[in-house]
């Protein structure tokens, strides 16, 4: 295929850690919305949390190179890791379409959690223009994610897609918390990821 007209799903988030909810996302939009690829985006310091509060960057993108390495479409990237201040995603998109090239297209994948305050996004516009947005269904969340849709005329949101998936109720805040307690979370992350937290006696001490 040329590689100019390659259609990529970016998947930010804070991984802390990744978890089967991320995963499952990414595999079903990327088969849905016939991605080529999906390439995982560890934030560096995410705007909207506190940064003391959150585990290093350089675990949390281990983490995510470990759990999605088995799956050839999957890639992670570090390049929040190595931009300093806040992530922003404008500033990320763009750097994937300078890396890219002006053919390919972006699908921005989230959770409907994440995209209620999309208004308020820095450049929302231009980031509009230059990626779409897959918005997977997440359990509680329906209404503000309409409202949030609704915000943007009719071309805008055009390029907000709503995509059923199975909710599965899985947060990393629940996984932060799980490992606090001393209880198990096998199979809601993978393996790798498991054994890296216990190793490295992540969360055990956690806010
Ligand atoms: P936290 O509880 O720390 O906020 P999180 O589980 O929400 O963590 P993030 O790293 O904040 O994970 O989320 C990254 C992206 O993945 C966001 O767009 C979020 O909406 C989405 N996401 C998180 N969990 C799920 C899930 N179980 N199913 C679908 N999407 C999810
Ligand atoms: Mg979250």
């Amino acid at each position: 295929m040329d590689q100019q007209q390659q259609r990529i799903g970016i998947m930010g988030g804070t991984f802390d850690p990744i978890h089967i909810g991320h995963l499952v996302t990414a595999e079903t939009v990327r088969l849905a919305f016939n991605l080529d690829k999906v390439i995982f985006v560890p934030a560096g310091l995410p705007p909207n949390k506190q940064s003391a509060s959150i585990t290093s960057i350089r675990h949390r993108y281990i983490m995510t190179v470990m759990a999605t390495y088995s799956n050839p479409y999957f890639f992670v990237s570090s390049i929040e890791m190595d931009r300093p201040g806040p992530s922003y995603t404008i500033d990320t998109i763009r750097e994937f379409c300078a890396l890219y090239g002006r053919k390919t297209e972006f699908f921005f994948i989230t959770g409907s959690d994440a995209v209620t305050d999309l208004p308020t996004w820095k450049e929302v516009d231009s980031l509009l223009t230059i990626c779409q947005f897959v918005v997977a269904a997440r359990p509680g969340c329906s209404i503000a994610v309409d409202k949030a849709i609704n915000y943007f005329d009719g071309m805008q949101r055009q390029r907000i897609h709503r995509f059923a998936t199975k909710e599965l109720e899985i947060s990393s805040t629940d996984i932060r918390e799980r490992v606090k307690k001393g209880f198990s979370i096998k199979y809601i992350v993978p393996e790798s990821v498991e054994n890296y937290i216990l190793k490295e006696g992540l969360y055990a001490n956690s806010k």
